[in-house]
């Protein structure tokens, strides 16, 4: 034979069923107080009856109105005691305060659940805000991943050149420690010490990795916007070829050096190139443009789709996080590229284009100090 294990009652459990059985015991009492004494009692001892049973009634109720069950348990019994004792009575001048019991004890019911029911809707609205909160977490964690394998991506770039020219000074070091002539000497310290400059380059990019996922801080340098430009196309190349997109570069500025994360910068870029080439996916046209030119104390870059348009209801909440209206995205690279412009004292910003598709553009301050030193190495 089957048994059934039933859960054994929570410690909650129990407090409740006890609640409502002390509530039932004390409900019953009151309620035979008008039963044993209303009818046989002076006019004033009646008046007081019934007042000291309506303020049982509506106290205990309010009191009890976190456990409904409860309120009803010790309200019923002195409603229904009142009641019927005014009823067995059959005194008609209290017909009146038998209405007016009816009707508290009615409007007494509706507060209490009406109560409950407050009780039960913040309770539902913490469960759900804290079931996103734990879902916002998830994909925090998600594409926290995400960005940290963008980021890898720039990094590795960055990291690949002065390798593989340290690796190149290595290799040529080898061969000159093979050559017995007093010429090599030098040649080799140099190679060396070439190397060596590589390596170092190379734990200055980690370190700088490090400092930013530790503080979160941009590792400002010298950037030429352009060439930066430039090479983020090379790097999102196999990509931007596979899409079969065409990719126009407009770099006009005349000046264009920025102080700036170039490995953040490079992050904003290759978002906003992915971003386009998805916003183009399908269509027989497939055109971005991407203009660099000075703007003020500025450098403005703006790069320019002919893909579907930002969608109507997203436009207020683009930059947000978890923004997506892609089945796999994860709506997080136009929120880190505004925190990463932000923090370089630019801004980020969307227009639909006349002709169809979207361009968002980015300011960045110009690097004035640069600037000084460039002209002050050039004669007048
Ligand atoms: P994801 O690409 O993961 O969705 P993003 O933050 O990069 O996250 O983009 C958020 C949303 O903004 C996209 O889902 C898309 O709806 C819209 N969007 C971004 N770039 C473009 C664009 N060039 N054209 C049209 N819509 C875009």
């Amino acid at each position: 034979m089957k048994r059934s294990h039933k859960p054994a009652p929570s410690a909650s459990d129990r407090g409740i069923r006890r609640a409502i059985a002390y509530a039932a015991a004390l409900g019953t009492c009151w309620g035979a107080l008008p039963l044993l004494f209303l009818n046989d009692a002076s006019v004033g001892g009646k008046l007081l009856i019934a007042c000291l049973c309506s303020g049982m009634l509506g106290g205990g109720a309010f009191v009890l109105a976190s456990i409904p069950p409860a309120a009803i348990a010790f309200s019923g019994p002195i409603a229904a005691g009142s009641f019927l004792a005014l009823l067995l009575g059959g005194d008609k001048d209290y017909l009146l305060t038998l209405v007016v019991l009816l009707v508290y004890s009615l409007v007494l019911l509706r507060a209490v659940t009406n109560y409950a029911e407050g009780i039960e809707r913040r309770i539902k609205t913490q469960i759900e805000a804290e079931a996103k909160a734990s879902e916002r977490l998830d994909r925090l964690h998600a594409s926290g991943l995400h960005a940290l394998g963008g980021m890898a991506s720039g990094v590795a770039h960055e990291i690949a050149q002065p390798l593989a020219a340290a690796s190149a000074y290595v290799e040529t070091s080898k061969r000159l420690l093979e050559r017995p002539d007093a010429e090599a000497r030098p040649l080799l310290e140099r190679s060396l010490r070439a190397a060596s400059e590589q390596i170092d380059h190379v734990g200055e990019i980690v370190a700088r990795l490090r400092r930013f996922l530790l503080e979160g801080k941009p590792s400002l340098t010298y950037v030429g916007l352009q060439a930066l430009i430039e090479e983020a196309c090379r790097v999102n190349a196999s990509f931007l070829g596979d899409a079969d997109v065409d990719v126009r570069l407009n770099l006009r500025a005349r000046r264009d050096a920025v102080r700036a994360d170039r490995v953040q910068i490079m992050q904003v870029l290759s978002n906003l190139l992915r971003n386009a080439v998805d916003a183009t996916a399908g269509l027989p046209q497939r055109h971005i443009v991407i203009t660099c030119r000075e703007e003020a104390d500025c450098i403005r870059t703006d790069v320019a789709d002919s893909g579907t348009g930002v969608a109507e209801g997203v436009r207020e909440s683009l930059f947000e996080p978890f923004m997506t209206t892609k089945p796999k995205g994860m709506g997080v690279g136009l929120a880190m590229s505004r925190t990463i412009i932000e923090a370089h004292g630019g801004k980020i910003w969307m227009e639909p284009n006349a002709s169809g598709g979207a361009t968002f553009s980015f300011l960045l301050p110009c690097d004035l100090q640069s600037e000084s030193e460039e002209a002050e190495r050039t004669p007048a």
